[in-house]
């Protein structure tokens, strides 16, 4: 299938997601959460949207921030490591950077940290002047370098960054990490942490001026209503009138709940929105302040 020709106004909005990888089942899934569909086209790289307006174009992660600031597309859902090293690219050949963070996603989580080999003893961060500190983050490795005033080498690699220690081609490493077992793995620990990362919804830093506005803010919209509810229940339960202030004390993350009388008793039903975790425990704590018949009901949209 063909693209759609770029032209200046467009009616549909075109977004890019990771084509395969860590991020492309849960961006696509929170897609579809917020009411997308599309039709796939034989070569996978192009999705026609049916229930809106709104393209998907597959990719490599790594293109997303260039396709928004070409205006190939007109939003990604990337990581914020890959974003805020493209930025840093763009700020040092002072270009201002086309794209910006518009939402954090709350997927894909991982720190880009800095992995020492395990038996060096950690100080602080002098330690790493002289060094070579092999990354695939140059720009935000040599930012933060610059800020803490230390000069070190950076090998840039594309990949295999962890194992460049043990080949002789780096005295540490600046990688990302979410549970630490590669770097374990490689006989590294992790020393310090230079970014805290997510996936993002990444979009031009000007806005829209044609048909494309109202749709961003229809996915916008409805996006944060999705990210709200990612861990809202909606809970039911009875009590006697009085335990009423001692339970809502266990319930700070409620909406002010609905209130009925049971009738002729001093029962009431309730029925509270909370957008905390519901765990057994706090069930078991609503239970011994007064409350009964409990029950957590998932909560699959809600529009304020
Ligand atoms: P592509 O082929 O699209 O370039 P990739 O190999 O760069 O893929 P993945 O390994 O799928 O990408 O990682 C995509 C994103 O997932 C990362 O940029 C990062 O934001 C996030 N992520 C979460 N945990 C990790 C991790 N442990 N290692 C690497 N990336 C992680
Ligand atoms: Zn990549």
């Amino acid at each position: 299938m063909s693209l759609p020709a770029l032209t200046a106004v467009r009616e549909r909005l075109r977004i890019a997601i990771q084509k395969s990888g860590r991020l492309s089942d849960p961006a696509r899934a929170l897609l579809a959460s917020c009411g997308l569909s599309w039709r796939e086209s034989r070569d996978r790289l192009f999705c026609y949207g049916e229930s809106l307006p709104v393209d998907l174009l597959l990719v490599r992660d790594d293109d997303i921030p260039r396709l928004i600031a070409d205006g190939a597309c007109d939003l990604g859902i990337v990581g914020r490591n890959v974003l805020a090293e493209q930025v840093s690219g763009r700020e040092s050949s002072q270009l201002v950077p086309a794209f910006r963070e518009w939402r954090a996603l709350g997927f894909g989580a991982c720190r880009l940290d800095l992995a020492v080999p395990e038996d060096w003893i950690w100080r602080d961060a002098s330690q790493l002047a002289g060094m070579r500190i092999a990354t695939s983050y140059p720009g935000l490795l040599e930012q933060w370098l610059d800020t803490q005033g230390i000069d070190a080498q950076i090998v840039p690699l594309t990949g295999s960054v962890e194992i460049a220690p043990k080949l002789g081609q780096a005295d540490l490493v600046c990688d990302l990490v979410s549970s630490g077992a590669t770097l374990a793995a490689n006989q590294l620990k992790p020393v310090l942490t230079l970014l805290q990362s997510e996936a993002v919804l990444a979009g031009p830093v000007k806005p829209f001026t044609d048909a494309r506005a109202e749709l961003a803010a229809l996915l916008l919209r409805r996006m944060d209503g999705v990210l709200r509810l990612k861990d809202s229940k909606l809970l039911l339960f009875q009590a006697q009138r009085q335990t009423l202030p001692a339970l809502m004390k266990l319930l700070p993350d409620a909406e002010p709940p609905t209130v009925m009388p049971v009738d002729g008793t001093d029962t009431l039903a309730l029925q509270a929105l909370c957008h905390g975790v519901m765990t057994w425990q706090r069930l078991e704590d609503l239970k011994h302040a007064g409350a009964c018949g409990l029950m957590v009901l998932p909560v699959e949209r809600m529009l304020a």
